[in-house]
């Protein structure tokens, strides 16, 4: 049985993640039992999922949300915790698995907790790689923890590197889906409201998410994440635009063969593989049905109409602090544009003008990187 802790149970990987072991239970009785769960507000859903799963370790964002809790589970007399700190605490709890799928960089000090604590990762949490990855990863090795990739892209090449032996990997090859925007005239990308950003044409996904894959943004971060996760230096990684979103990305061996995973877009195959890795078990998706024809395209990334990508991946290439500085400048850029506070054209101003005025530091401590984190966060502005 394998003991799982559940960071933003209540959001679009949480409850994805605790559907997998829902059915996962279904075909094997007690293989998982969920230990802990933490949510921000959604007070009500979180308390639902714990009487479900019988979970009494848990965490809101705030002290209120967590008397709620223990008035709606008294029967239950569970220990609640609340904010960062309760979250930090609740992931340094015994587990064995702790899925990271809280949004932001609010996942980076729970993550490098429960990597203290020896807990393996299933990662969903990318922000924590972009602003940590060379520290999560350091950690990682030092207790011998693994970081098991949820993001699609990066499941699909953690799925191809099996078998691949060390120095054969050449090139990683990413795949984007476009976001909402790919054939929507740059002139008009000022005029882009919330509603149209928050259309993903391919993926159901939490805000953030959905708005930083309209500016590409999100591909920016996951090259860094690549980089970090894989050991791949920034220029050894493509990006691919790729619509139908079936192909989920590629690696490039050293003999020129190129390495794909395929499958219906959806998030519970790879959620499901970082909870029963090594093992490949049933999973509840659509097959894909090659007689019905399936049409994959490929094209170029169109870097003037999305900088984000370019701001990101100059972060990631620079390293230090950088990558933090850009992440918490996107993070609230992304927040000003869903509140209707800028356009969906100042978000990559708003990260540009940060990253302009960052002096970068090398080899930071994780609290350095934390405080440029919460620094860039509370001053960045257009
Ligand atoms: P959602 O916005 O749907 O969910 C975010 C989760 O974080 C919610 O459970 C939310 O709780 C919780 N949360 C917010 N604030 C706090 C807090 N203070 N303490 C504890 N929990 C908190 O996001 P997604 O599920 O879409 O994304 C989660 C992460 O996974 C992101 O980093 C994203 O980039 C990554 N990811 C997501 C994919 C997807 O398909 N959705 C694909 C690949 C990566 P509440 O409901 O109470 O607000
Ligand atoms: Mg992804």
């Amino acid at each position: 049985m394998k003991n799982i802790g559940i960071l933003g149970s209540t959001g679009s990987i949480g409850t994805q993640t605790l559907e997998v072991i829902r059915e996962l239970n279904g075909e094997r009785p007690g293989s998982f039992r969920v230990t802990a769960l933490a949510c921000g507000s959604s007070v009500e859903k979180m308390a639902a999922q714990a009487r479900e799963f019988g979970v009494r370790l848990l965490c809101t964002g705030t002290k209120e949300g967590a008397e709620r809790v223990k008035e709606l589970l008294a029967d239950m007399d569970p220990v609640v915790l609340w904010g960062d700190e309760g979250l930090k605490e609740l992931a340094g709890s015994d587990m064995d698995v702790l899925v990271t799928a809280v949004v932001g960089m609010k996942g980076i000090a729970p993550t490098l907790e429960a990597i203290k604590k020896g807990t393996d990762i299933a990662l969903a949490n990318k922000e924590t790689l972009v602003a940590a990855g060379e520290i999560v990863m350091r950690e990682a090795k030092k207790r011998g923890v693994s970081i098991l990739p949820v993001d699609s892209e990066h499941s699909a090449v953690f799925q191809c590197l099996r078998g691949i032996e060390p120095g054969e990997l050449e090139r990683i090859i990413l795949t984007c889906s476009g976001g909402p925007f790919r054939t929507f005239p740059k002139e008009k990308l000022d005029s882009v409201t919330p509603e149209m950003a928050l259309g993903h044409p391919t993926w159901r996904m939490g805000g953030k998410i959905t708005v930083d894959s309209a500016t590409l943004m999100n591909k920016g971060l996951e090259v860094i994440e690549a980089s970090r996760l894989y050991s791949v230096g920034m220029k050894d990684i493509e990006v691919t635009v790729h619509p139908q979103s079936i192909v989920h990305s590629m690696i490039k061996t050293r003999d020129g063969a190129v390495l794909a995973q395929l499958g219906f877009p959806s998030m519970k195959l790879p959620i499901q593989y970082a909870l029963t890795y090594p093992e490949r078990l049933k999973c509840n998706v659509p097959a894909l049905d090659f007689a019905k024809g399936l049409e994959l395209t490929f094209e170029k990334p169109d870097l003037e109409k999305f900088p984000c990508l370019s701001l990101a991946i100059a972060a990631g290439e620079e390293g230090g602090t950088m990558p933090a500085c850009m992440n918490a400048a996107n993070e609230k850029a992304v927040k000003f544009f869903l509140e209707g506070a800028i356009r969906f054209t100042d978000i990559p101003k708003m990260v540009e003008r940060a990253m302009g005025s960052h002096k970068t530091v090398r080899n930071p401590a994780a609290e350095e990187i934390i405080a440029v984190s919460l620094e860039t966060y509370a001053n960045a502005a257009l």
